[in-house]
């Protein structure tokens, strides 16, 4: 039964056909539900007035009380204004309008007393106003319900069509004014009493007409607490869900393949972090649920070695392992690290990634299908329905933010019982956003890199000193170290930019670069994704193995490629990085012994961002701060691509602004499901009605792997 919320909003009184039209063009307002949750993004106080002799320039706004002038036309044709002026018992200001002469002509009353409100500008060195808003002092005072002002975002297209942010302000009073009784409550009396009572009905009338600063603050505070409330629900509840209907695969045994390993090839004691997430991924894989974890590990902290114990209790219990990364490069050092680390062991590992030969990747799939390779390495190839395992048992995914939720579904569909999964991420996400995105999933964090390391020594250098960037890297070359440059080259596979412009960066780079470092002393590489891959990996394998001293790149390098002797990263252009981007560059070098160093070059001219991002990444290497950082610059939708992150839509609360809100509305969430799971007890109908309807429109919040 469609309720009143859902009604068409071109049944409210003043739109219309066409006007709804223009709303849900607009502004993705379709109904009375979603005008009512289009919340001012701002208020202006109009309990205030100023006087005429204390106007200046510099005031963001003004409002006055007065009287309006005789309205003379000045000018001719475009130059044709109409002017007036405007008059408190403080003095006289100068009111001047270009457009709508004609109209204005007819509906301002000179004579009149007025409202004024505007920003003051300034002619002549004289305080004036242009276009100010105005209306009769005598409709002012009937139409006053709020001394705090909503100002609602609105386009210019609506504005244009009477919908500006002062008529939507009417409509919702307009709807509020219909709306008795149809605003029912949806938090339980628990939580509405931990919000200071303030029900739902009260709230939007609140925040779109606020009575006072204190009672809109309880009003939005409510509202936000609401929404997050709800996203913490819908992702506990499916959590739940899916530990009570699917059975996961009971890894009992911890057997011969991690406890040889574990004693006679691991070539270094693991850290304590490390040991206690494996501690933490056996337990998971041994309860019969399925495991769904995020293991969250800065860069170079040791989570590839995580993946491999994982995989060896998979095998232990007789199960195959999927081993899944972005990229071609990365899937091919995977496999050779696995391949290293097992040498010598039972265990068959292969790699299947896009390039594979046709002949090669028949015999592969047909060993895989009958069981005969235990671990697969690969790429997005991995999920094509022709690959299809014996006993599928365990999926690990490195880098799962370039996965989208869609492809992480298709593993499901390899087996029968679905397999555990283990996703690790060496790009932290911010608590808050976890929290959001992730609320379903259990984390793991590795706070602690292998011992021995080096921090990371990192400057920020302007342009202009380029020739004593050039010197230390000369000097670090000849203590047999290498260097890595990186050119920003926006991601070749996204057709919407061009990246002509920066590909010439690239080349030129490498080009002065092989002047400045000549053959036969030194040996300069280049790598870039626009390269096939036979190229690609030919090029990286030299710089892996020393046989270049510098490699000139563009991000491709980013993720996970491991050259200990590297002690050298340049970045190029850095003030073009996103945070992350250049946290995950700086990531390639500190791999080995030596001091390494991240060297951050940029034009002399910085905003205010950039400067923030680059001062950042010179104060910390710690990713989690390095994320918030992020997150405050950047907004969360931009942070992970709101499209494929499954990122819940808020129109009121804001991650960043309202991370302890979040963290108590989980909190709630989380002590209602504790004691009533089903949500059966009537004082949670209220939830249990709200989260069913959530359920049913669902955007696709949860996460699938
Ligand atoms: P991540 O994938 O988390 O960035 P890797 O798994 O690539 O990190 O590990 C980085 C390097 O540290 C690798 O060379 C790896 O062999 C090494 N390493 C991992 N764990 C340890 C440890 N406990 N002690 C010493 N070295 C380790
Ligand atoms: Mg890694």
């Amino acid at each position: 039964m469609p309720g009143f919320l859902d009604t068409p909003i071109e049944f409210l009184k003043g739109v219309g056909p066409q006007r709804a039209e223009l709303l849900k063009k607009e502004l993705n307002i379709a109904t009375f539900g979603e005008l009512l949750t289009h919340y001012p993004f701002r208020y202006v106080d109009r309990s205030k007035f100023h006087r005429v002799a204390e106007l200046h320039g510099d005031m963001a706004q003004a409002q006055l009380r007065g009287v309006l002038g005789p309205l003379r036309t000045v000018g001719e044709k475009r130059g044709r204004r109409l002017t007036a002026t405007f008059t408190d018992p403080s003095g006289s200001v100068d009111l001047v309008w270009f457009k709508g002469v004609r109209w204005l002509q007819k509906s301002l009353r000179p004579g009149e007393e007025y409202i004024l409100f505007s920003k003051p500008g300034s002619f002549k060195g004289k305080v004036n106003f242009a276009h100010p808003e105005m209306e009769l002092a005598s409709t002012w005072d009937q139409g006053l319900e709020a001394a705090l002002q909503p100002v609602y975002s609105t386009t210019e297209k609506l504005t244009a069509h009477g919908l500006s942010s002062r008529s939507i302000w009417k409509l919702q009073k307009s709807l509020l004014s219909q709306a008795e009784g149809q605003l029912p409550e949806t938090l339980g009396r628990e939580q509405v009493e931990w919000l200071g009572g303030v029900s739902r009905e009260a709230a939007f009338r609140q925040v779109h007409a606020p009575q006072d600063a204190n009672r809109l603050d309880a009003a939005r505070r409510r509202l936000k607490f609401e929404e997050l409330f709800f996203v913490q629900m819908h992702l506990l509840r499916q959590k739940q869900i899916l530990q009570h209907n699917l059975k996961g695969n009971v890894f009992e045994q911890v057997g011969e393949h991690f406890n040889t390993f574990y004693k006679e090839h691991l070539p270094f004691e693991l850290t304590g972090a490390q040991k206690r997430v494996v501690k933490e991924i056996r337990k998971d894989m041994g309860t019969g649920h399925q495991m769904n974890r995020l293991l969250q590990g800065d860069v170079g902290s040791g989570k590839t070695l995580v993946g491999l114990l994982s995989s060896l209790i998979s095998l232990d219990n007789g199960f195959q392992v999927a081993f899944m990364a972005p990229t071609e490069i990365l899937a091919q050092q995977h496999f050779a690290t696995l391949s290293r680390f097992l040498d010598g062991m039972p265990v068959v590992v292969r790699i299947l990634t896009g390039s594979t030969k046709a002949a090669e990747r028949k015999s592969i799939l047909k060993a895989l299908r009958e069981g005969a390779i235990h671990i697969l390495v690969g790429t997005h190839a991995l999920l094509e329905d022709r690959v299809v395992f014996d006993k599928l048992g365990l999926v690990v995914i490195d880098e799962q933010h370039r996965f989208g939720v869609a492809q992480r579904a298709r593993l499901w569909a390899k087996a029968v019982v679905p397999p555990h999964v283990l996703v690790m991420t060496a790009t932290p996400i911010p608590r808050t956003l976890a929290m959001t995105l992730y609320g379903d999933l259990d984390t793991s964090v590795i706070d602690e890199l292998p011992p021995g390391r080096k921090a990371v020594r990192t400057v920020h250098r302007y342009d202009g000193s380029r020739n004593a960037v050039f010197g230390f890297m000369e000097k670090e070359i000849a203590k047999g170290r290498q260097v890595y440059i990186v050119y920003p080259l926006i991601e070749e596979s996204d057709p919407s930019v061009n990246s002509g412009l920066e590909l010439k960066d690239l080349t030129d780079g490498f080009e002065s670069i092989s002047r400045r470092f000549p053959l036969p002393k030194y040996a300069v590489g280049i790598v870039h994704g626009r390269m096939d891959q036979a190229t690609k990996d030919h090029e990286m394998a030299r710089f892996k193995k020393g046989e270049t001293d510098l490699l000139v790149a563009t991000t491709v390098i980013e993720v996970g490629v491991d050259v200990p002797n590297a002690s050298v990263m340049v970045i190029e252009n850095a003030e073009r990085f996103g945070l992350s981007q250049l946290h995950q560059l700086r990531g390639r070098v500190g791999r080995g012994a030596d001091q390494s160093y991240c060297i951050l070059m940029t034009g002399d001219k910085l905003g205010n961002d950039a400067r923030e991002r680059i001062a950042t990444m010179v104060r910390t290497s710690d990713g989690f701060e390095i994320a918030e950082v992020d997150l405050r610059l950047r907004g969360p939708g931009d942070l992970l691509g709101t499209q494929q992150s499954g990122l819940p839509t808020l129109h009121i609360a804001d991650l960043v602004e309202d991370a302890a809100l979040l963290q108590q509305a989980r909190q709630a969430a989380i002590r209602v499901l504790d004691r009533d799971p089903e949500l059966v007890d009537p004082e949670h109908a209220p939830i249990a009605g709200t989260l069913r309807e959530l359920m049913k429109s669902s955007t696709i919040w949860g996460r699938i792997s």
